[in-house]
């Protein structure tokens, strides 16, 4: 049996939070200000709240500027929509986030679609998920990306590789294909209606979990060899006390497959890495794209 090796992000996050501070010196050093973050979140889920201040004091650790915006849970869409809004307008702002999931009487789409596509830095914009399906540049969703790092760190080559994503969502399992897809890897999207799912999850070099079930990939379902992503979140009880597990059954995973993602310390603390990497390329790119205009405007008054 192989031993698997485990895939650290914890160590990883670390490291790109290091490449983002050497960026955001590089961003201060060129336009005299440090890149911006504002997260807003309505209401008080308590996960959410932890999330967003989490969100909030990383971006100071690195040298950005993170605010946080706390509006009440009866905010209405209109009144949300009119902050997004103002926070589009400021020159300062060059990231927006707001925190999901949204109050019910609040529609999430119309209100990530309000968000300048520039200034979209989980990349859930629509124009954002367009250019990311035609393979063109984009802000890329946070936890796709990180998944992407772990990979790449575990040293497997993903060029005709079989890579089965398991969850279709919009924020991680349909942008994560599409990143796999780049890289040249056979890509299979399966989800609560697809058969036989362990004889499917055998056939996969590399395996991404994004389902939100603790524990449902066994490690009869892994191919010997194989790198496993774990991206689940899962709070359960287990002994008279409150634990968090992926969708992967860990020890009898890592006993399988060549590498493998823990949780907690494996694609969550990537998660947020990347997204203060997301924000200070697009301050990079919105104030590079603004000089640009302003010299065409120059060029065209001369
Ligand atoms: P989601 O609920 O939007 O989507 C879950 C997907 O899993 C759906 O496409 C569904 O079809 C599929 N699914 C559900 N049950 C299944 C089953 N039994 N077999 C096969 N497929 C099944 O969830 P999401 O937002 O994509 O998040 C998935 C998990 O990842 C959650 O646990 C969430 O907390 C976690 N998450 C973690 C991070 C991170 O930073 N680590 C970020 C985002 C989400």
């Amino acid at each position: 049996m192989l031993n698997g090796k485990v895939l650290d992000g914890k160590a990883l996050s670390a490291k790109v939070r290091e490449e983002v501070k050497e960026k955001v010196n590089a961003f201060v050093g060129r336009h005299g200000r440090p890149p911006g973050l504002d997260v807003i979140l309505v209401g008080e889920n308590p996960a959410s709240v932890v999330y967003t201040r989490n969100k909030e004091r990383t971006a100071k650790e690195v040298g950005i500027r993170g605010a946080l915006h706390t509006l009440p849970g009866t905010t209405t869409e209109a009144e949300l929509l009119h902050k997004i809004d103002e926070l589009n307008r400021d020159p300062n702002v060059d990231g927006i986030l707001v925190q999901l999931p949204l109050p019910k009487h609040i529609n999430e789409e119309r209100v990530l679609d309000a968000i300048d596509a520039g200034k979209d830095v989980d990349g859930f914009h629509h124009v954002n998920t367009g250019l990311l399906s035609s393979g063109r540049s984009a802000l890329v969703p946070c936890t796709p990306i990180g998944c992407m790092r772990l990979l790449a760190e575990s040293g497997i080559s993903l060029d005709g590789a079989h890579a089965v994503v398991l969850g279709r969502s919009n924020i991680v399992g349909k942008p994560v294909a599409q990143l796999l897809l780049k890289e040249n890897a056979t890509v299979t999207i399966a989800h609560s209606r697809t058969r036989d799912l362990p004889a499917l999850c055998r056939t996969a070099d590399v395996l991404v979990a994004a389902v939100g079930r603790p524990e449902l990939v066994r490690g009869d379902w892994v191919k010997p060899g194989a790198v496993v992503i774990d991206v689940g979140i899962n709070r359960i009880e287990r002994d008279g006390k409150f634990v968090l597990v992926g969708d992967v059954a860990f020890d009898e995973v890592k006993e399988v497959a060549s590498a493998v993602t823990p949780v907690p310390g494996g694609v969550g603390p990537m998660t947020i890495a990347y997204l203060l990497s997301n924000t200070v390329d697009a301050a990079t790119a919105r104030l590079s794209r603004l000089v640009r205009h302003k010299g065409v405007f120059l060029e065209a008054a001369r």
